[in-house]
């Protein structure tokens, strides 16, 4: 006799990819704050996320363990905080893909790496008459520089438009990549709309025209696996205090023989190899892009925050945050009044979700959900090109990552619900 259904065991497999939320808060020291006599609800994290109590550790252990200068002391705490300074480095290569450590350069931050690459690169391969493209829905860190290298050369930026719908408008882009485009400046992720936007393609395009890539990775390395060589980018930038570790950290991933023809950043000890009053030479890669005393201790603790993410599983961080983005998106369309921009699809975006509410300032929103013990960001996002396409002075931004959950979701849509009979509209 066949045997029923009900019959055999049932064995619930739990779904390796669901983070544990409420494990993960734990090893948050500064989740259990309470703000205004409420739970902390920390949904500002595309301007920066908090860090893990393997992070502040690892800041400690260094000062009070290894404490010393890099690469030059021959005594052994040098040697100890050079050689965690190069894990870290070896880490972060492998973190985005598996490149060569010396393609690692450590920054103050993304816009530190990317204006790296205008003043060494650009200023070496920019002329008059060239042209850069740069998105409509770029951060000020990938616009400024650029537009700033643009008035020193002569050189032309032109704009690769966005649609209503928060994608970059593809339509006419042949005609923008073209013999003259020497440059496409693009973020992975936009920090206002959460899309991510297809950087393989547009790899693509810009190497089949003769033109290199430079990509903005500070939405997207937090928060999903990253290959720099599947995507095929020329230069990744991103911030370490996005992705659970320290302020003042960023990475400049480049591909080697780039790197080689590029002149040096800033020039100082560290970065030479000979100095005399007749000649200078440079260190090899990649010291030669790190004059100066670097951030040691925050590469040092930035260490802990990729173990801690990989720990976890960069794939299972994008399917939780996913879910709690499509979660976000359905509950916070039930709020009377508000706009939410960018992609609805969670296929095509991150966990960065701007609104308007029809009736109420972005700034007064903040404020109201402050009270509340909410964070979120309000503003114009370091993004007034897009704000200027939206017609818009600032949004509201929630934004979330791998200790939120839906109960932070629903303090975010009950707050905005409450603050709307508040208001009296
Ligand atoms: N690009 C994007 C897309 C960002 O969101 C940010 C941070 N808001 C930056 C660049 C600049 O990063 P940082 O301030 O760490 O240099």
């Amino acid at each position: 006799m066949a045997s029923r259904a009900s019959d055999s065991p049932i064995v619930t497999v739990p779904d390796a990819r669901v983070l544990d939320v409420e494990r993960i808060k734990a090893d948050f020291p500064i989740l259990s704050e309470r703000i205004n006599d409420k739970r902390l609800v920390y949904l500002d994290n595309a301007a920066t996320s908090q860090k893990p109590r393997e992070v502040i550790n690892a800041l400690l252990e260094y000062y009070r363990k290894m404490n010393a200068n890099i690469h030059r002391g021959l005594h052994t705490l040098a040697e100890r905080a050079t050689s965690a300074y190069e894990h870290t480095r070896t880490h972060t290569a492998d973190f985005i893909g598996g490149v060569k450590p010396e393609e690692i350069v450590f920054t103050r931050g993304t816009t530190e790496s990317i204006n790296l690459v205008a003043y060494t690169w650009g200023e070496q391969n920019i002329g008059e008459d060239d042209e850069i493209l740069v998105s409509e829905m770029e951060h000020h860190a990938n616009f400024v520089p650029w537009f700033q290298l643009a008035q020193r050369k002569g050189a032309t930026i032109r704009k690769l438009p966005i649609t209503v719908c928060g994608h970059l408008d593809l339509s006419d882009i042949d005609n923008l990549i073209n013999e003259k485009t020497k440059l496409v400046a693009v973020s992975h992720m936009s920090n206002v709309f959460g899309t991510v936007n297809p950087v393989k393609d547009l790899a693509q395009r810009a190497h089949a025209a003769g033109a290199l890539i430079l990509t903005d990775g500070a939405q997207a390395a937090p928060h999903m696996p990253i290959d720099v060589t599947d995507l095929d980018v020329d230069f990744y930038a991103f911030s370490s205090h996005k992705m659970l570790g320290p302020t003042g950290v960023g990475v400049l991933y480049a591909r080697e023989e780039l790197y080689r023809d590029m002149p040096p950043f800033n020039y100082g000890g560290e970065m030479i190899s000979q100095v005399g009053f007749d000649k200078v030479t440079f260190a090899d890669l990649p010291y030669k892009f790190e004059g100066g005393t670097p951030n040691i201790a925050d590469v040092i603790a930035f260490d802990a925050a990729l173990s801690y993410l990989e720990k976890l599983g960069m794939e299972n961080v994008h399917h939780h945050e996913t879910e709690i983005t499509r979660y976000a998106l359905d509950r916070l369309s039930e709020v009377k009044g508000l706009e939410i921009q960018g992609p609805q699809d969670t296929s095509e975006r991150g966990s960065a979700v701007s609104f308007t509410d029809k009736d109420i300032h972005p700034h007064d929103i903040s404020t109201y959900l402050d009270y509340n013990g909410i964070a979120i960001r309000a503003g114009h996002h370091c993004a007034q090109p897009l704000m200027k396409f939206l017609g818009k002075v600032a949004t509201a931004r929630a934004s979330f990552y791998i200790y939120n959950d839906r109960a932070d979701v629903d303090a975010l849509v009950e707050a905005l619900i409450e603050m709307r009979r508040y208001f009296g509209v």
